[in-house]
């Protein structure tokens, strides 16, 4: 009997050395994707009217691109629910339903912002109100035509306001809008819940050290690894000297949280020689009397970009309050012709409060 072995058996033994080398390498690359440097990755992606922006550290960069790819398509399904210049969004849809008889079922992320937004409403005296809706298409012509709205076209839009017109029940997962041409806008609010839930999307695919900035709503997992925190630079621009370098804050947050900042400075008019800005406040149902800006810092995107554009419509007392609801939270409120920042609570990394 020949102890050579045949051609099959060769190419067996050969397929087999194979594969173990490549169990191996694999192996290898592996172990290395675990141990090996710390890299940062940044992506950006277009939604929302504006540039979002995910900075990751972490040793695989691929894993951080795959990542990225899901949070920028959940940002993107968020749009599709919560877009007010979208005729075919969800909450587009929704409000052709108004007035209706009967429940409309809703997506799960739709009755969260929705709900989410009439809490703050609540607790914000209406200065924060999704419904507000008719009253910004009617400033948005106006602007255009270069006039304040008139008392009766105000009256007509006021018609439509209250978050009383909304029930939402959120085990059926629906929602019934009881008012005739209730209009819900979720400007206020969407962008702040969209950066969250890419936030959460990342950190379920194992990033840890992870910021989404949805220009100017800033969630924040873990800080850059060996650092204390992230450094942000808080510019309001529009309000006081803009080319002043003096005015730029910065700030360095250690915990995770949210920052969001509302402000008139790239969305404002002028009527008559007054600026207004695109937030309005529900009691006029007139533009804020600009300029103005303010940075929330709060325990969440969501709860930091509403309470953001409320702060804009309230006093500095009234905004005090309405901070104290939300423990931890603060804002720093920018003098309109300059100077320091108020700061109202305790704002993270800032030196001056
Ligand atoms: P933000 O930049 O987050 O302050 O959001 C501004 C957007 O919120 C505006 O463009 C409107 O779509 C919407 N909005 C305006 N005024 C209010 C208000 N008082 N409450 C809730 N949303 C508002
Ligand atoms: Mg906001």
């Amino acid at each position: 009997m020949s102890h050579l072995a045949t051609p099959v058996q060769m190419s067996r033994v050969f397929t087999h050395l194979l594969v173990k080398r490549i169990w191996w390498l694999s192996l290898l690359l592996a172990i290395w994707g675990c141990q090996g440097p710390l890299q940062k990755v940044e992506i950006e992606h277009a939604a929302m009217g504006t540039r979002f922006r995910i900075v990751a550290y972490h040793r695989n960069p691929q894993q951080v691109e795959r990542a990225a790819r899901l949070a920028m398509g959940t940002i993107d399904r968020i749009e599709n629910i919560c877009s007010d210049w979208k005729s075919d969004s969800e909450i587009r849809q929704l409000c052709r339903t108004a007035p209706s008889d009967y429940p409309v079922k809703a997506s799960e992320e739709l009755i969260e912002v929705l709900s989410r937004a009439i809490e703050i409403s609540r607790v914000s005296g209406g200065a924060f109100d999704p419904t507000v809706g008719t009253l910004v298409r009617l400033w948005r012509r106006c602007q255009q035509a270069g006039r304040l709205p008139r008392l009766d076209e105000l009256q007509r839009a006021r018609q439509t306001i209250g978050i009383d017109g909304i029930v939402i029940d959120s085990d059926a997962r629906t929602v019934q809008l009881l008012r005739e041409g209730i209009a819900i806008d979720l400007g206020g609010i969407a962008k702040g819940y969209a950066v969250d839930a890419a936030l959460k999307v990342m950190e379920a695919q194992g990033i840890k050290h992870i910021l989404v900035d949805g220009g100017g709503d800033i969630s924040l997992g873990f800080p850059p690894p060996d650092q204390e925190g992230w450094r942000l630079e808080l510019q309001p621009a529009g309000v006081g000297n803009d080319t002043d370098s003096d005015r730029v804050i910065r700030v360095v947050i250690g915990s995770r949280g949210a920052v969001a900042t509302s402000g008139d400075a790239s969305r404002f008019v002028e009527i008559e020689g007054k600026r207004y800005s695109h937030i309005l406040d529900p009691a006029t149902g007139l533009g804020v009397p600009g300029p103005h800006a303010v940075t929330v810092h709060a325990a969440d995107g969501t709860t930091a970009d509403a309470l953001a554009t409320a702060i804009s419509v309230l006093d500095e007392k009234e905004a005090g309050k309405l901070l104290d609801r939300f423990p931890g939270s603060s804002a720093l409120l920018f003098d309109p012709v300059g100077g320091p920042p108020r700061v109202l609570g305790v704002f993270p990394g800032y030196p001056n409060h």
